[in-house]
């Protein structure tokens, strides 16, 4: 394994052919990436449809010209080697598993195309299958698997050579609910056990969580955080990352500050919703101020009746067994809270809301960047 090093990567793919007046939009597909994975980490790449995951990977790997930048395996910069010369392994969407060889042979291909004597081979084969689960399978035909054991084989083939590293785009969303959660075990279970440099290219936040030791999150080919799982779940840099991240999202809201006797609220338009400002914030706000509050579901809770703030009738009620999620109307939009108490509400109920104080992010209302105290 090896560390990896992406330095000020760029990627613009050919416009030709494309409407000028669109060129802007497409400009880059990657945007002055840097990031560095450490020997044995686990990172994901994570952003919505078209913000520049896979080809970040692509380029890794080296299936796709890079416009301008770096990338460094070990202290060794590839750009200009040929894929088969980077030491990769590589599990795409598609397994692309070869029809007419058994698991056993679709394991060991990589090997013997490189010359590998045969008990090499079969030492590493009957050494890899385990880790994936597939010793049961080696005597059948991609056929006849199932997409969960097709995405594990193609994993086993993916390091059977040892690679440096391992990169991963999409794996488990061919795969139904059930499997997906299985196989998702089973690659943090592997990395576990063989601490092999990986990437890993998703769109799901709950993959990219459960799986990275760190998150790359993506955004229109611009890298906007990189941290661990907490990090970016307690500690968004802006709008962005804090409304990605977490199911049900972030409560993000349009405020108005409003300074009442002596103590701020924030107030909303078409609102009767008013929740009390952590004194934290005090020093940044001022009467009239407006900006965007964020706040988790589960960081909002219901006040008592004599709490401060004008109370809100209740929207939505839904009891889902082990937690209640309880809307309410701001505005046009829906501000949620989840509690694990016993409460039952009825739509129209009046209740009272505050938030957790130190849970509550400021975000600017131009750029979205945290505003930070
Ligand atoms: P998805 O999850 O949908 O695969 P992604 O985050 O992996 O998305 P990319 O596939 O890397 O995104 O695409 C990034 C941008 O580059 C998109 O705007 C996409 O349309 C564009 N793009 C990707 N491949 C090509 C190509 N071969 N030619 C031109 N533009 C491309």
């Amino acid at each position: 394994m090896a560390k990896l090093r992406i330095e000020n990567l760029y990627k613009r793919y050919d416009l030709k052919g494309k409407k000028k007046k669109n060129a802007k939009l497409n400009d880059f597909a990657v945007n002055n990436l840097s990031l560095d994975c450490e020997e044995g980490e686990f990172v994901a790449l994570l952003g919505p449809s078209g913000c520049g995951k896979t080809t970040t990977l692509r380029m890794i790997a080296g299936l796709e010209d890079i416009t301008d930048g770096g990338i460094y395996i070990g202290d060794e910069l590839v750009n200009n080697l040929h894929p088969k010369d980077r030491h990769i392994g590589l599990a795409f969407e598609d397994y692309a598993l070869y029809p007419p060889l058994k698991v056993y042979e679709n394991i060991a291909f990589n090997m013997r195309a490189k010359g590998a004597k045969n008990d090499e081979v079969h030492r590493r084969v009957m050494e890899i299958a385990p880790l994936l689960k597939v010793e049961d399978l080696l005597d059948k035909m991609p056929v006849k698997l199932s997409g969960g054991q097709k995405q594990r084989v193609n994993i086993a083939r993916a390091i059977v050579r040892n690679p440096k590293l391992l990169l991963m785009d999409e794996p488990l969303s061919h795969l139904d609910g059930k499997m997906r959660q299985e196989l998702r075990t089973e690659i943090k279970r592997l990395h576990n056990k063989i601490k092999c440099t990986s990437v890993y290219v998703t769109h799901d936040q709950l993959e990219a969580m459960s799986l990275a030791d760190r998150i790359a999150i993506m955004d229109l080919g611009v890298l906007q955080q990189f941290g661990t799982p907490l990090e970016i779940y307690d500690d968004p840099v802006n709008e962005f990352v804090a409304a990605f991240i977490g199911e049900p999202p972030m409560n993000i809201l349009k405020t108005t500050i409003a300074k009442i006797e002596s103590e701020f609220y924030f107030t909303f338009e078409d609102s009767e919703l008013r929740i009390l400002v952590p004194n934290r914030y005090y020093d940044l706000l001022s009467d009239g101020m407006v900006v965007k509050m964020g706040v988790r579901p589960m960081d909002v809770i219901i006040g008592k009746e004599d709490s401060k703030g004008e109370p809100v009738k209740v929207a939505v009620f839904e009891n889902l067994g082990d937690e209640r999620r309880i809307g309410v109307h701001v505005g046009d939009k829906l501000f949620m809270l989840i509690t694990s108490e016993e409460v039952r509400y009825k739509q129209g109920q009046s209740i009272k809301l505050e938030v957790r104080a130190e849970k509550t992010h400021l975000f600017d209302i131009e750029t979205g960047l945290r505003i930070r105290n």
